[in-house]
């Protein structure tokens, strides 16, 4: 598979292009390799298919966002719009930027292209709860739908209203002159069939509701409310058309121990005070497991540790994050007499004094030094 290009390079605007801006240079684009003004040319309609992928994406805030900040990894587990969109999507689209010249709601743009469409099925939604340790090896779950399949024993015909074409022929004027429009027949979606016979569980289009259990992989690195769709695996199609996609919304689980921030980890480790003074190797949570990190001797409260690569794999597979471990030493709250007694007796001590080392005395130096 090739790589794919950057929507907004596809499209030639700048990541701060508006909605306004992001139409105008779709339909500039739209117009120069449209179909039918370059007939038989491969190179223009992988160009137009682009473009109408680019906007696809770009035109919806929630599909913008989530591109913006993962990509084209971020568009769905399993290709996500690569190729997704046949024609009849691309000319579905058309009613919104050209206007109802072109036929809303599945309404076609020219002549040229003729007969019936596939009908696509609606899409199933469901959300998804994940812990932290499966959101950074990703999973494969298996989920309990409810959705419609095609019922068995449903026999075609041609529908009656556009003979079996899937589309109905006007002439318009549009921005173009007089042009020969077709669009979608609305009885039958453009299928060009309807039905003739159906077992009596079957809905209108041949459809009925069935329990399934459908298997996915969430890939890593996902985050909070983002929407992973599968293609194919939603609702049957009308008259034996392709199948809708699978929209899963992730929701993360609160970890007991760590928190995550985007590919980080991060806890807080409470250490003994004896410990933070004379040095330790402790022990800490991973969401891989424990791991064992060095505490150097004379280590102060608030000091961070790195684990690298411990945290969560980046949705696009480019790096992984780091764990951050934050010291806060214990202090505490009860003392027996004799611990009381040792205390008092270090409490005065030289070394105990704040600044003693030889660094930070430089340091109380210099600040004195400052306002001296
Ligand atoms: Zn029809």
């Amino acid at each position: 598979m090739s790589q794919k290009r950057d929507y907004y390079e596809v499209l030639g605007v700048s990541k701060n292009a508006d909605e306004s801006e992001i139409k105008k240079a779709y339909r500039k684009l739209a117009l120069k390799y449209h179909p039918d003004k370059n007939p038989d040319n491969a190179e223009a309609e992988e160009k137009f298919k682009e473009a109408a992928e680019a906007y696809e994406v770009l035109s919806n805030a929630e599909k913008k966002a989530q591109y913006d900040r993962f990509g084209h990894a971020g568009m769905g587990g399993q290709g996500g719009f690569g190729g997704g969109m046949n024609m009849d999507d691309i000319f579905s689209q058309f009613g919104d930027i050209f206007g109802s010249a072109f036929g809303g709601g599945g309404g076609s743009f020219g002549g040229s292209r003729g007969g019936s469409r596939t009908v696509k099925g609606t899409n199933l939604r469901v959300k998804m709860k994940l812990t932290l340790e499966e959101i950074a090896t990703g999973v494969k779950k298996k989920i309990k739908v409810n959705k419609l399949v095609n019922a068995d024993g449903v026999t075609y015909k041609n529908c009656s209203t556009c003979n079996g074409t899937g589309r109905i022929t006007r002439v318009a004027q549009t921005f173009l002159g007089a042009m020969q429009t077709q669009s979608a027949c609305h009885v039958c979606q453009g299928a060009g069939k309807m039905i003739d016979k159906k077992p009596s569980d079957a809905d209108a289009q041949g459809l009925r509701r069935q329990e399934d259990v459908i298997e996915i992989d969430i890939p890593a690195g996902v985050d909070e409310g983002i929407q992973l769709s599968f293609q194919g695996k939603g609702n049957a199609g009308p008259f034996n058309g392709v199948a809708g996609d699978l929209i899963v919304q992730i929701e993360e689980s609160e970890h007991p121990e760590l928190r995550r921030d985007g590919d980080n980890i991060h806890y807080d480790a409470v250490i003994n005070f004896a410990d933070a003074v004379l040095g330790d190797t402790i022990e800490v949570p991973t969401i891989s497991g424990k791991a064992k990190i060095k505490v150097d001797p004379g280590t102060q409260s608030g000091k961070v540790l790195r684990l690298r690569g411990k945290g969560i794999p980046s949705l696009q597979g480019y790096s992984t994050g780091d764990q951050f471990v934050h010291i806060n030493i214990y202090t505490p709250t009860k003392l027996s007499k004799e611990e009381r007694e040792l205390i008092e007796k270090l409490k005065s001590s030289e070394n105990f004094i704040p600044g003693a080392d030889e660094k930070s005395k430089g340091f109380f130096k210099r600040m004195r030094d400052m306002f001296s």
